[in-house]
């Protein structure tokens, strides 16, 4: 089938040899025999709401999960859900919600499936927290010979798993430590950035919280967000979503984006407090297509990375998205997670596509701030690290590409644009053009 899979963005694209939305285990199984005894490679997708080229397809056999969703059991007395990984996470808080249950913390958006989200680390904001993966305690994996490795939470490979990138093999089925469910006290007020440390130390200070900065302006508004019991519920009004013609209008240059920034930032209210069900009150409204880039700097630091990153973009003028988001997270222990081992505050920058701007410029000048305030790049997102500086970055690399080679010898799931961030020797990735396409490294 020559269908062409283009992910959310429309940066990551290819033509797939085949095509094929496995429905159990089995048929998973199957493609992956079929495939490697034709010397093919194979891609996994979950919702293709990945930046970076994490899905190329080109010459593979797509596997897309998404049919392979649902839970399968849940243990009340463990506390623990079995879920197949082609559930998105709208859906499994749906679940859960009808359970009495819920996850621990959420990511700013519910449209990916729970492969992609472990796949990648996908975090949400407050330092109580790490990463998603960190609620994993177990996992099925289809490796390259078709076999199926359970992972326990005793197991070493577990943090392997809890950021893999898709080259372990399919994950089918992840079993997750939830909480009974809750409803979030979400409070959001308005600040000015010359407040900004005080401001930063109290995000960081929250179960649940993060920061926007709008571009141009001296204006950030700063969300936190308390556990109630799950019956606590208040509907006062909150501010307007900005529409997406608006949030575009911030691309323009700086001295017209500083009052359409202005204007987007007001429509939010000055304050606003609501009770709501916990993934309902972190799950905001999908922004306009875009590209992203998004570090995780130690916490440590986070004040002045600010600071600097407002200054930059402020004196530069550059043109990026409104808004800037910054969040605080617990340390991780996946071995390739940019939070492994620290407390870390993520930032991300977007580039709305559709007002046709260069993104690449301005995210390089953004990118080396970062870097150079110690940020490891968010897997999932743009970013011009080569191997060598990746590996410098991680203490556990080295186990990381021991566990992947061991699921994987011969390198069935790797895509060219992996192979060349983990395979010494092989094709350089390309520096990103300065355009709006995101190449498949390597071709
Ligand atoms: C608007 C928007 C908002 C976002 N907000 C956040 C946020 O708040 N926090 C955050 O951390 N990230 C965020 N992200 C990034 C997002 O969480 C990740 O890109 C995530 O990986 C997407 O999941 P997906 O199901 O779309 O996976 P895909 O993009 O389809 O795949 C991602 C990776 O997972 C692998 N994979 C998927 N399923 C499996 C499986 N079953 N077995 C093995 N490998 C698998 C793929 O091979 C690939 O390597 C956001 C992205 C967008 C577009």
């Amino acid at each position: 089938v020559n269908t062409q899979w283009i992910s959310w963005s429309g940066l990551v694209e290819g033509r797939p040899a085949r095509w094929l939305h496995p429905r159990s285990e089995d048929e998973i199984a199957q493609a992956i025999g079929h495939t490697a005894a034709a010397g093919g490679r194979i891609a996994v997708s979950g919702s293709g709401h990945s930046f970076a080229p994490l899905v190329s397809t080109e010459r593979s056999t797509l596997l897309s999960l998404r049919g392979y969703a649902g839970v399968e059991s849940i243990d009340h007395e463990a506390m623990q859900v079995t879920v197949r990984s082609g559930t998105t996470l709208r859906a499994l808080n749906e679940l859960l919600l009808r359970a009495g249950l819920a996850l621990p913390n959420q990511t700013a958006i519910d449209a990916q499936t729970i492969g992609g989200v472990v796949a990648t680390a996908s975090h949400g904001g407050g330092t109580r927290y790490g990463s998603l993966s960190q609620h994993v305690v177990g996992a099925r994996v289809v490796t390259a010979d078709g076999s199926v490795r359970q992972i326990a939470e005793t197991d070493a490979e577990i943090d392997a798993l809890r950021l893999n990138l898709g080259c372990l093999g399919v994950v089918s089925t992840l079993r997750l430590s939830v909480v009974p469910s809750f409803t979030l006290r979400k409070v959001i007020d308005v600040r000015r950035v010359s407040d900004l440390a005080a401001v930063m130390e109290h995000v960081r200070g929250q179960e649940f919280g993060g920061m926007y900065w709008y571009p141009h302006t001296g204006i950030v508004r700063v969300w936190h967000a308390q556990q109630r019991p799950a019956s606590h519920r208040t509907q006062q009004p909150a501010g307007r979503t900005p529409p997406h013609w608006l949030l575009r209008r911030s691309m323009a240059p700086a001295p017209l984006a500083r009052h359409v920034n202005r204007a987007i930032a007001a429509l939010g209210g000055r304050h606003s407090d609501r009770t709501l069900p916990s993934d309902r009150a972190i799950v905001g409204a999908l922004a306009p297509r875009q590209q992203a880039l998004e570090y995780a700097v130690p916490a440590d630091v986070a004040t002045g990375m600010a600071r600097d990153l407002i200054d930059l973009v402020d004196r530069r003028r550059l043109r990026v998205a409104a808004p800037i988001e910054f969040r605080f997270t617990a340390a991780d222990t996946a071995w390739l997670s940019p939070a492994y081992g620290r407390q870390a505050c993520y930032v991300n920058v977007a580039s709305y596509l559709d007002a046709g701007r260069d993104w690449a410029t301005p995210f390089r000048q953004i990118a080396d701030l970062l870097a150079a305030h110690g940020g490891r790049t968010h897997w999932a997102k743009v970013h011009w690290f080569d191997r060598v500086k990746l590996a410098g970055q991680y203490p556990r690399w080295n186990d990381f590409q021991r566990a992947r080679t061991a699921f994987d010898r011969n390198g069935l799931f790797l895509n060219d644009y992996l192979r060349a961030l983990f395979v010494p020797d092989s094709v350089r990735v390309p520096d990103l053009p300065a355009s709006d396409r995101c190449p498949q490294a390597g071709r």
